[in-house]
């Protein structure tokens, strides 16, 4: 373990996520509750780190995205909430019972499955009713000519025997886009939302407890859509311009060290398909960091990584295991020398808009080959490296 650090390594900063978590919370005030969004391995930083995280600092629910990764966080004593948000097969149900786990309900179908499967083990499965409001993707269709039976579907799901429909939700699509037109269909998706909470609460008598659908971009701009509980990922993370407008801190910083260091003359053709080739004497340095390490390809050529000396640009195409950067007129990087890819130095935002992607993208790459390197107060508290031996 010891020996794999100082190639490419990860480190997450918890103080950054409690710092983020503290200001989130005060904007949304007490009586909001918050619910800290962790698949995909929290975004790449550590399901498990960051949900022993939350749970101290006394947030209300977590979600994730699948069986697995909620059981992952059982069985590693994340006691609190937890929602999953996608698919799980209704084979699944009685160990959601068992680890009381929260599912979402997606469709008549998906309801009419895990009522009759709850009922069969004898146990009541905790559901969040999901919305489409305008994500068109998961959710009870309710716009327009499908208003009645979206929300008569609903509230049979309300009713359901073997199901306890504790909350309700949706998605929105363009809440972290600017501009009217977005601005629109966000208020559009919202008024929907309360619409058809109002008519299946007033149709059955049933009161949903926890009603949410701010993600980062409601959290940052939309006060009035918080409801019972908001749900942000991104903005816990600290990145992405909203992050920054409210003083959020970036919790990963993405590290590797000059391996080797090679001079080459001009009219020198560096790495597959000599894309790049020298105009003068040129000192070039190789890096252990690929896109086996979640190096994204299409930034070959296009970006800077950060030496002690100021940003280095990247020369040729990214290999699997290798990239390289040019060094020519920074003799002070030598071999061993640290070199940030992203962080608090080189912004993930502006590397993430380099490879036209965004920054959840960036983080939720870097693969189980990368070292997680936890600081806690200022201090190493955990090292943590995916792989089996
Ligand atoms: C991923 C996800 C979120 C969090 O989105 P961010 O943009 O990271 O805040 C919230 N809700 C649902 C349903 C999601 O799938």
């Amino acid at each position: 373990m010891e020996s794999t650090l100082r190639r490419t390594w990860a480190e997450i900063n918890l103080d950054a996520i409690a710092h983020n978590y503290k200001v989130i919370r005060q904007k949304i005030g007490s009586d909001v509750k918050f619910l800290g969004v962790v698949k995909a391995d929290a975004y790449g930083h550590g399901s498990i780190q960051v949900s022993k995280l939350l749970q101290n600092l006394g947030a209300n629910y977590l979600a994730v995205s699948s069986a697995d990764e909620a059981l992952e966080l059982r069985v590693n004593g994340i006691t609190m909430p937890i929602l999953i948000l996608g698919y799980t097969p209704k084979e699944q149900v009685p160990r959601l019972i068992e680890y009381d786990i929260t599912q979402a309900i997606t469709c008549k179908a998906k309801a009419d499955e895990y009522s009759a499967e709850a009922l069969r083990c004898g146990g009541t499965l905790k559901v969040h009713i999901k919305v489409d409001t305008g994500m068109s993707r998961l959710g009870y269709l309710c716009d327009n000519d499908d208003f009645e039976n979206g929300v008569k579907g609903i509230a049979e799901a309300c009713t359901m025997p073997g199901l306890n429909a504790e909350g309700i939700f949706t998605h929105f699509a363009v809440a972290d886009e600017f501009g009217e037109k977005a601005d629109n269909y966000t208020k559009h998706q919202f008024e929907l939302f309360t619409r058809v909470i109002k008519t299946v609460e007033d149709r059955v008598g049933h009161k949903f407890k926890i009603r949410h659908c701010a993600n980062t971009g409601a959290t940052a701009r939309f006060p009035e859509t918080y409801l019972d509980m908001v749900r942000p990922g991104l903005l816990l993370y600290g990145y992405g311009t909203f992050a920054k407008e409210l003083g959020l801190r970036p919790a990963m910083t993405l590290k590797t060290t000059v391996s080797t260091i090679k001079i080459y003359p001009a009219n020198t053709a560096i790495s597959y398909g000599g894309t790049y080739v020298t105009e003068d004497t040129t000192r070039i340095g190789v890096l252990p960091y690929g896109y086996a390490d979640g190096f994204l390809r299409s930034l070959s050529n296009k970006c800077s990584l950060y030496t002690k000396e100021g940003p280095a640009k990247l020369r040729g195409k990214i290999c699997m295991d290798m990239c390289m950067i040019e060094m020519t007129n920074m003799p002070t990087v030598d071999v061993g020398s640290e070199v940030e890819i992203f962080g608090e130095k080189n912004s993930i935002d502006d590397l993430a808009e380099c490879a036209g992607t965004i920054p959840y993208e960036l983080t939720c790459a870097v693969s189980k080959r990368v070292p997680r390197v936890y600081y806690q107060n200022g201090e190493v508290v955990e090292k943590e490296l995916m792989l089996r031996f």
